[in-house]
């Protein structure tokens, strides 16, 4: 039995019907850019989100640096981002000249920690970006609560979390703003790069709808130095097809998810993902936590079986932050993740038999330790 990580084949396969008919919708159209696909999808996303307003985007990374240039983030300023996740949420922030501030994670739920927050707060602090990770949201209840406090904007990263709760209510709906990840791997993913901000304040979505296009919405007339950031026609119609789906999709992850959860209690030395009372994950990745993970990748690699890492290198250890002077032991937790942390398969075409094989492969790994 073979187990790959993520494979679109089987998409399709249950989608075909919906998904030609998008395409061929759009060619025969003639129209390709910024038209009634792309404004149908905003409308359709935003009222699945719980929001007033969905503007798409060319993907995930813009949809976040967007959001910042449109309320004035830049030089001088700061914004916290968590010390372990992925590198595109502190990219965003770089990207506009300000300078992220690592905040480290929980270390039940690894998401970042409202409890240290307080801690990295200065005048200098802009904005708070949370990254709702493998699916699950941050407790942006406590994180919002901060941030009211101190008049600071809050912009989830909700690129791993489409349709994920806390408290009921959905990622994209929890801060002031959010950037989405349309990335073909995503819970909702398209089939090329694309991305989108959801908000419910009107004049930053007027602003974003500019912003995206050369700082124009008339042509010519132009407004704001702005970035070519556009969500295509094609994959506009292309998520049409796939959102009224987006919900069962999820609920077969959960399922398959509590399999998992069942069957790996109590292996080896495995720390097994948690989920608060308040949280309603959508198990972006199945993230398990092993002080013999890379061995265990190799097993299961041997196995047939594709895992993953998310992620190896904390963002302040890579190269391209090097200049920013981060050294090892700056955040420990993150650093101790990068090395423990193992994704495995999960995703609504995964069977309940390829969950099993690769829980009793991971059981093998451990009885022979
Ligand atoms: C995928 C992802 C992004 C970036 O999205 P792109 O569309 O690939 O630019 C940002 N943050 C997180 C947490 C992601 O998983």
């Amino acid at each position: 039995m073979k187990v790959p990580i993520l494979d679109l084949k089987p998409a399709y396969d249950e989608l075909r019907a919906e998904l030609d008919a998008a395409y061929h919708r759009v060619m025969e159209s003639g129209w390709v850019l910024l038209g009634k696909e792309l404004e149908a999808f905003e409308a359709e996303y935003a009222a699945s989100v719980g929001v007033g307003h969905c503007i798409g985007v060319a993907n995930g990374l813009e949809a976040m640096q967007l959001v910042l240039m449109a309320i004035g983030v830049g030089p001088g300023d700061e914004v916290i981002v968590p010390s372990h996740g992925y590198i595109a949420t502190w990219l965003a922030v770089t990207h506009v000249g300000a300078r992220p501030v690592p905040c480290e994670p929980d270390p039940l739920t690894y998401n970042l920690d409202p409890a240290r927050l307080a801690a990295l707060i200065t005048l200098r602090t802009k904005a708070i970006l949370p990254i709702h990770l493998y699916g699950q949201t941050a407790n942006i209840a406590a994180i919002t609560t901060i941030a009211a406090r101190h008049d600071i904007f809050v912009l989830e990263d909700a690129a791993q979390s489409h349709g994920a709760r806390s408290y009921g209510r959905q990622a994209g709906a929890l801060g002031d703003a959010a950037g989405v990840s349309f990335y073909p791997s995503k819970n909702l993913g398209a089939l090329a790069d694309a991305g989108a901000v959801t908000t419910n304040d009107p004049e930053l979505a007027d602003k974003l709808r500019h912003l995206r296009n050369y700082g124009s919405k008339v042509r010519y007339h132009n407004e704001y130095l702005g970035l070519n950031s556009r969500l295509s026609e094609l994959q506009a119609a292309f998520l049409r097809a796939k959102l009224p789906h987006l919900a069962a999709w999820n609920s077969r992850r959960v399922v398959l998810a509590a399999r998992y959860l069942e069957q790996l209690h109590g292996v080896g030395d495995l720390t097994l993902p948690h989920v608060p009372d308040w949280a309603e994950p959508v198990w972006h990745l199945f993230v398990v936590r092993t002080a013999h993970r890379d061995a265990l990748l190799a097993h299961l690699a041997a196995h047939g079986i594709g895992a993953g890492i998310h992620y190896p290198i904390p963002p302040h250890l890579s190269n391209a932050y090097a200049p920013a002077g981060w050294k090892r032991g700056d955040f420990p937790l993150a650093e101790r993740y990068a090395n423990e942390v193992l994704s495995l398969p999960i995703g609504p075409h995964h069977t309940a038999e390829q969950i099993d094989f690769v829980c009793e492969t991971v059981r093998e790994f451990f009885r022979k330790k």
